[in-house]
């Protein structure tokens, strides 16, 4: 990477990566020379909302990104500070300088136009489907849900239990 390379920034959970996450990757290799991945609420795993480990999720996406050709990227986990008016410094404390950030969520966008980074809106594919909240309940009631995660990121979680995993954390046994 060099210092007038265009670097964007994605931020999420992937609570799990899902095929929504991959195409909006796709989108933003398109416009940039490098992504950094940042995989927020790194700290937490083994709760319902967030059942995977920081180190699962990188897994999860750098063989997904391996399956698609995607190289100039960078995966980085950021834990929750719980104070917004610093959030933005800690972010890019942690990654590579960045020019542009791509997201949806309306306190993300807010928080960086505030510090003065251009902030991108981030396309939407299929919401109602590809989201970690469907994913998550399909998991738990025993549904199909591999069709709506990139193969290597159905073989990660199976490879971990995670089915299993999200079921036994619903009947609070974990
Ligand atoms: P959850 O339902 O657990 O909140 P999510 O599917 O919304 O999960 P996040 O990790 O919260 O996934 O999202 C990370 C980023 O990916 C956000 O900027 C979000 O807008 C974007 N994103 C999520 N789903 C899609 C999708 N289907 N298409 C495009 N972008 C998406
Ligand atoms: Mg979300």
């Amino acid at each position: 990477m060099n210092s007038d390379d265009f670097n964007s920034l994605l931020i999420g959970r992937f609570q799990p990566f899902h095929k929504g996450h991959l195409e909006v990757i796709k989108a933003i290799a398109g416009e940039s020379d490098y992504i950094t991945i940042g995989i927020g609420s790194a700290q937490y795993s083994h709760t319902f909302e967030n059942p995977f480990t920081a180190g699962e999720r990188h897994l999860m996406i750098s063989r997904a990104l391996k399956g698609e050709g995607i190289e100039r990227y960078f995966l980085v986990p950021i834990i929750d500070i719980n104070r917004y008016a610093v959030w933005v410094a800690h972010v890019a404390s942690l990654v590579p300088p960045f020019k542009a950030v791509y997201s949806n969520n309306p306190l993300t966008k807010r928080l960086f136009q505030e510090a003065g980074y251009e902030v991108r809106a981030s396309p939407l594919f299929n919401v109602e489907v590809y989201s970690g909240t469907e994913i998550r309940k399909r998991m738990l009631a025993g549904q199909e849900w591999r069709d709506l995660v990139p193969k290597a990121v159905a073989e990660v979680i199976d490879e971990i239990g995670g089915e299993v995993r999200i079921r036994d954390l619903m009947k609070g046994l974990l």
